[in-house]
């Protein structure tokens, strides 16, 4: 039976073994997904072989640990610095990064019209998919907190601001892609500022899944369509799935079963 994981710390509460598990046994595949627990990423790839994985997912905090784990990794991981898809190929470990094009999957089934999008953060996720929705043609401007994690967003030619120097002006999509309300009860910037925001978008996403955040209900009480992370999460997994199975299934086929572990 070929092994798969997910590394992170904590892990307990990820739901891609569930995810994973559901599309193996739906599809036929003789295939199990644990979860690991690991507290030094520098240990990935050697805890990888010791137990003899075929492929893994890779959450917070080891997502730059685990590119530096592979032997290659494909250019959108590396341009974004962050790798939370490994497949094994003989001695060879390969690297990609599927939470961006996850996210962007996410968008487009949201079935809106949208140009602008303001997104709320400056870390290793807000990096991704803010280079994917450039990519794919969206207008992109990165707020964040504090100063430091907004210079290599401006080397990239990104519109940056903090809070400070930001005038919310109008987007048609506001997303928090901070930890914000995740395990407590903040918005990702202040009240004010998000009241100009979300009075003026069309819609709003908040990438943190499994819970109404106070970003959500906010977003709520301007009526606007809003979407958590689950279908982000959703897709990541479909994604990082049609690389560990190598073709053999379709993405239709993988989403079918996996949606199940979100009943
Ligand atoms: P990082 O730790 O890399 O970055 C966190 C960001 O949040 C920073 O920009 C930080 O600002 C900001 N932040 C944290 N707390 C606050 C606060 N109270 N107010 C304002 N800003 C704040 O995190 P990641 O990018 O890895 O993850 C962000 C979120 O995305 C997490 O909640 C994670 O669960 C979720 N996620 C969801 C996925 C999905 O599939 N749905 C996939 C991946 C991540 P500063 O620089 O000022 O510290």
């Amino acid at each position: 039976m070929k092994q798969f994981t997910i590394f992170g710390n904590p892990v307990a509460h990820s739901k891609s073994p569930c995810m994973h598990n559901m599309a193996f046994a739906g599809l036929g595949e003789d295939a199990l997904y644990t979860r690991t627990l690991l507290q030094d990423g520098s240990k990935l790839r050697e805890v990888f072989f010791e137990n003899n994985f075929m492929g893994a997912n890779v959450t917070v905090p080891h997502k730059e640990d685990a590119l530096r784990a592979c032997d290659e990794v494909d250019s959108f991981a590396k341009s974004v610095g962050a790798v939370n898809t490994i497949v094994r190929q003989g001695d060879k470990l390969y690297g990609y990064n599927t939470d961006a094009l996850g996210f962007l999957k996410a968008l487009q089934k949201f079935g809106l019209d949208i140009k602008s999008i303001v997104i709320l953060g400056a870390g290793g996720t807000a990096k991704a998919i803010s280079v994917i929705l450039r990519d794919a043609g969206y207008e992109v401007t990165i707020v964040n907190r504090s100063a430091g994690r907004l210079e290599s967003f401006k080397a990239q030619g990104f519109k940056t601001y903090t809070f400070e120097d930001f005038e919310a002006s109008s987007y048609d999509l506001v997303v928090n892609s901070t930890s914000a309300g995740l395990e407590d009860d903040s918005l990702p910037a202040p009240k004010e500022m998000l009241a100009k925001l979300l009075s003026k978008a069309k819609a709003s996403i908040d990438i943190i899944y499994g819970k109404e955040t106070p970003f959500l209900k906010l977003s709520k009480t301007y009526n606007l369509p809003i979407k958590d992370g689950s279908d982000m999460l959703l897709y990541q997994g479909v994604l990082a799935f049609e690389k560990f199975v190598e073709g053999r299934h379709s993405f239709e086929e993988i989403e079918a079963y996996m949606k199940r572990a979100f009943i």
